[in-house]
């Protein structure tokens, strides 16, 4: 029997539903609601564009909006849901009536963390997330000679990069004593570091943000290490669920502040799913909650969420955590977490390191491949990486999110097999060295 789904988000994890929905039976009716005026792009792309990486925000554009109606799929554009009425199966649109539903996909997912400082107000605070919006900044860009990024968190990593290879005098300003503190070993964001300084990035470790100064529009940014002058303030504060809709309805919330959902993604209301940035999610080896994990995260949750809404059945399980992104002239890169995390959770571990190399040492453009790995002492079980390199940072993450998964040690990574070609793969597999330098070092202990 075809269902009528509505769902409230138009990211990637509210289309990733709507197209879990149709597969599931593509008699089933979707009505997906978005704030913004469209639907199908990438908003990771965006600091890209800004960068000059990219030439043009067209290039963002997965699919046109004749697409969506083409797939039955009909997308509500700048309409926002005021209220959830789970008892009557209705969503309450602000102005325009009511919709009903027979199951419904919250992916509403996130907001930068308000600074909560003075001056939040003012003209030339960037927050990064609609592409209208971006397009209209990346005009502003051209005028802009300061610019002070406020937070190292993964988009102000990219952030700053992207402003200084436009060749703005880039600050970044951050709380921690290195970028992305609360994730990333410090080892592997010192060449980071050294290369934002190349770029002639000025950084603000230790240093929190106090007040944005100007009268109308920012003329600077007030730190406990000073006084910037500026005129744009790029606002990276970590990201949060957006869970106005779903707090209201009542529906359960975790500790992160993420909506709590099983492995079918359904939430503690019946024929009520989430997904994306607003859900947390177990982590494999923990079990703790996370919240605010990546765009391809949110699009496979809502997959799921929107299968089993629409009448099909699939599991969403616990994450590992693969992750990776360009950062300053390096990639940075791991799988489920690093020393910083493992220690500040209690987590014993022994660790293997290597430097490598990504192609044959004497093939034009090698680079070097740092490769961390954690172990869990006496089994030796893989339970975390990270990496810092030229290349290759990306396939090696996703590969040992799943050696983490299925409990591969540091003897399978010492002995594994690898592909060697000059131009692509160095004889020594990085990851390799990495796990022997860790056997040999428990064996000299
Ligand atoms: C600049 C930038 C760079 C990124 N880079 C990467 C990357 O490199 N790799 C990666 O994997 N991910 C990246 N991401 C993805 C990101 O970090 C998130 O994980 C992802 O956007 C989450 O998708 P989502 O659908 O859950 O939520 P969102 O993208 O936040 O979408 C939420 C949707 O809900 C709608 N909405 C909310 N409330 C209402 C309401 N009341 N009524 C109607 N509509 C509503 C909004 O209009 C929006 O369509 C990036 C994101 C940004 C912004």
């Amino acid at each position: 029997m075809a269902h009528k789904i509505v769902i409230v988000g138009g990211g990637a994890a509210g289309i990733g539903a709507a197209g879990g929905v149709k597969a599931a039976d593509p008699a089933n009716e979707v009505v997906v609601f978005t704030e913004f005026e469209d639907v199908a792009y990438s908003p990771c792309g965006i600091p890209y564009v800004h960068g000059k990486e990219i030439d043009d925000f067209q290039r963002l554009f997965l699919a046109t909006k004749d697409a969506y109606v083409k797939a039955g799929i009909d997308i509500r554009y700048e309409t926002r849901v005021g209220r959830v009425d789970l008892a009557r199966k209705v969503v309450v649109i602000d102005g325009h009536g009511e919709e009903p539903w027979d199951g419904l996909v919250l992916a509403t997912g996130f907001d930068y963390a308000d600074p909560g400082v003075p001056g939040g107000d003012l003209d030339g605070l960037y927050y990064v997330k609609n592409i209208r919006e971006a397009m209209q900044w990346d005009k502003i860009l051209d005028t802009v000679k300061v610019a002070v990024v406020i937070e190292a968190s993964p988009l102000g990593v990219e952030m700053t990069t992207a402003l200084a290879h436009r060749g703005i005098a880039t600050h970044v300003v951050d709380p921690g004593p290195w970028p992305m503190s609360q994730v990333a070993d410090p080892d592997i964001m010192a060449p980071v570091e050294e290369s934002w300084d190349e770029l002639g990035v000025t950084t603000h470790f230790n240093t929190t943000l106090q007040v944005f100064l100007g009268e109308g529009h920012l003329r600077a940014v007030q730190t406990s290490a000073g006084e910037i002058a500026a005129d744009l303030a790029v606002v990276c504060t970590h990201k949060e669920p957006n869970n106005r809709l779903a707090a209201a309805a009542g529906l359960k919330i975790g500790s992160t502040g993420g909506l709590i959902v099983n492995e079918r993604m359904a939430t503690s209301a019946p024929g009520v799913f989430a997904a994306g940035d607003c859900t947390e999610i177990p982590h494999g080896l923990t079990r703790v909650g996370l919240q605010g994990l990546t765009g391809s995260h949110a699009y496979a949750q809502g997959k799921v969420a929107g299968i089993n809404a629409g009448g099909g059945s699939r599991a969403y399980r616990a994450v590992y955590v693969p992750w990776g992104t360009p950062a300053g002239k390096w990639i940075i890169g791991g799988a489920s977490f690093g020393e910083t995390t493992a220690t500040a959770l209690g987590i014993p571990y022994v660790l293997g390191a290597a430097q490598g190399i990504s192609r044959a040492r004497y093939y034009p453009g090698v680079k070097p491949v740092m490769v961390k790995l954690l172990a869990e002492p006496g089994t030796l079980r893989l339970i975390g990486a990270q990496m810092v390199g030229g290349e290759g940072i990306k396939e090696r993450a996703d590969f040992l999110a799943m050696a983490v998964k299925f409990g591969f040690t540091f003897h399978d990574l010492a002995t594994m097999e690898n592909v060697y070609s000059p131009a692509i793969g160095a004889l020594n597999e990085p990851i390799v060295l990495a796990a022997q330098n860790g056997l040999d070092r428990l064996r000299g202990a």
